[in-house]
C-alpha cells in the first residue's frame, strides 16, 4: 500500500466490537479476566492499551519496522533507547543532537558509567575514529537542528553492520514521510510525535520503531518496566494527525520551497539553510536521501538587533519554540531552545545570534512571505 492508504488504515482496523471507524479511546487503567488464569489479552493498561496499541502498530507501518512503542515524551523514547546500554558501553552521536538528548545525556546519563562522543556525523571518517570496540550504538539527527547538516544514512549503516553497533536515527525533522531510515539500513527510528507525526501542537509524545526482534522484545521490556507510556487519549490525538501526515508534508515541503527561495533571493537575508536549495552544502545528499527537503529553514540576518527588530514585527510567524505543527513557528536558537548549550559549543557547532529558525507551517504561503517581508522591511527602516 501507499503511505497515504497506510496512515490512514494500518494498525486502525475497524473496532470489531462495535462498527467504530475512528479508532475508541480506551479509557481504562485494567481489564476483566474471563476466568482465573485466562485474559482477553489484556491485563493492565501500562502493558497494554487497545488505542496505544494501534498508534504503536500504525508507526511500525509508516518506519517500515517490526513494532512501535508509544511514550509520554519524544525524550521518554530516547531515554528508553539508552536504557538498551549496559554500563561501560559506548556511543558516538551527532554533535548538535537535539538540546533535550544533549540534556540527558550531560545531566543524568553520565552518572551511570556509560560512555558518550559527540562528532560531526556528516564526515563519516569523524564516527569511525571515535568508535572503540566499547561502541554499541550509533546516535544519529538528520537533518540537524538548527544548522540542518546531513548525514549519510546509508553510509553509517554499511559502517555500523560492520562494527556491530546498533544504529539509531532520530527522524523528528523529516517524519517517515520525507525519510525512511530503517528502508536506509537503520536498526531503530525515533520521534519526537509531538512534532510532524502529531502535527497539531496539542500533544507532547515520543515513538521509538525497532525493526531486530531482541531490540522488539528489549523495547517492550524497558517500556512496560519504566512506564512511560503514551496515555490513550494522546494516543488518540497522534492517531488522529497521522492520517493527514502524507498532505500535511506535502504542503509543509511546498510552502518551504517558497519561502525558502523568497529569503535566498532578500537583499537583508545574509545566508539560507535549507537542504532543497543548490547553494546547500549536501543539496546532492539530501536529493538521493529523502523523499523531500523537510520543512525546517535557517537564515542569518545582520546581528542580534536585526534579528530582534524582525521577529518582534511579525504577526503571522508566531515565534516560539518547537516544529512541526500546521502554524509557522519561528524561533531564534541562540537564546530559545539552544540557549543551554555553552556559547562556545554553540560556536564550534555553527550556532550564530544571527540565526532565526523557521519551522514552515501550512498556512498560505503569499502571506507567510508577506509578513516576512513586512519583518524584513522593519529590519531596514529601524536600523538608518
Ligand atoms: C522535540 C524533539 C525531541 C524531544 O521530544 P519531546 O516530545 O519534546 O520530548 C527529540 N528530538 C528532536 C529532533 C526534537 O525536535
Amino acid at each position: 500500500m501507499g503511505f497515504s492508504t497506510d496512515a490512514v488504515h494500518a494498525g486502525q482496523e475497524v473496532d470489531a466490537a462495535t462498527g467504530a471507524v475512528s479508532v475508541p479511546i480506551y479509557q481504562t487503567s485494567t481489564y476483566k479476566l474471563i476466568e482465573l488464569g485466562k485474559t482477553t489479552g489484556y491485563d493492565y493498561a501500562r502493558t497494554i492499551n487497545p488505542t496505544r496499541s494501534a498508534l504503536e502498530r500504525s508507526m511500525a507501518a509508516l518506519e517500515k519496522g517490526k513494532a512501535g512503542f508509544a511514550f509520554a515524551s519524544g525524550m521518554a523514547a530516547i531515554n528508553a533507547i539508552f536504557s538498551m546500554l549496559s554500563s561501560g558501553d559506548h556511543v558516538v552521536l551527532s554533535q548538535n543532537v537535539y538540546g533535550g538528548t544533549f540534556r540527558l545525556i550531560n545531566g543524568v546519563l553520565k552518572n551511570f558509567s556509560l560512555g558518550f562522543t559527540f562528532v560531526d556525523t556528516s564526515d563519516i571518517r569523524q564516527i569511525e575514529e571515535a568508535m572503540t570496540p566499547a561502541t554499541k550504538m550509533v546516535f544519529v539527527e538528520t537533518p540537524t537542528n538548527p544548522v540542518l547538516s546531513l548525514t549519510d544514512i546509508q553510509a553509517v549503516a554499511a559502517l555500523c553492520r560492520a562494527r556491530s553497533a546498533v544504529l539509531v536515527v532520530d527522524n523528528t525533522f523529516m517524519s517517515p514521510y520525507l525519510q525512511s531510515p530503517i528502508t536506509l539500513g537503520a536498526d531503530i527510528v525515533v520521534h519526537s510525535t509531538t512534532k510532524f507525526i502529531n502535527g497539531h501542537s496539542d500533544s507532547i509524545g515520543g515513538a521509538v520503531v525497532a525493526v531486530r526482534d531482541e531490540h522488539v522484545d528489549r523495547l517492550r521490556f524497558i517500556q512496560k518496566s519504566a512506564g512511560a507510556v503514551l496515555s490513550p487519549f494522546d494516543s488518540w490525538l497522534v492517531l488522529r494527525g497521522i492520517k493527514t501526515l502524507g498532505v500535511r508534508m506535502d504542503r509543509h515541503e511546498t510552502n518551504a520551497r517558497m519561502v525558502a527561495d523568497f529569503l535566498d533571493g532578500h537583499s537583508r537575508v545574509k545566508r539560507v539553510l535549507y537542504p532543497g536549495l543548490d547553494s546547500h552544502p549536501q543539496h546532492e545528499l539530501a536529493r538521493r536521501q529523502g523523499k523531500g527537503f523537510g520543512a525546517m529553514i535557517t537564515f542569518e540576518l545582520d546581528g542580534y538587533a536585526a534579528v530582534k527588530r524582525f521577529l518582534d514585527s511579525l504577526t503571522v510567524c508566531t515565534l516560539a519554540e518547537s516544529l512541526g505543527g500546521v502554524e509557522t513557528l519561528i524561533s531564534h536558537p541562540a537564546t530559545m531552545t539552544h540557549a543551554s548549550v555553552p556559547a562556545e559549543e554553540r560556536k564550534r557547532i555553527g550556532i550564530t545570534d544571527s540565526m532565526v529558525r523557521i519551522a514552515v507551517g501550512i498556512e498560505d504561503a503569499e502571506d507567510l512571505i508577506a509578513d516576512l517581508d513586512s519583518g524584513l522591511t522593519a529590519v531596514g527602516s529601524s536600523a538608518a
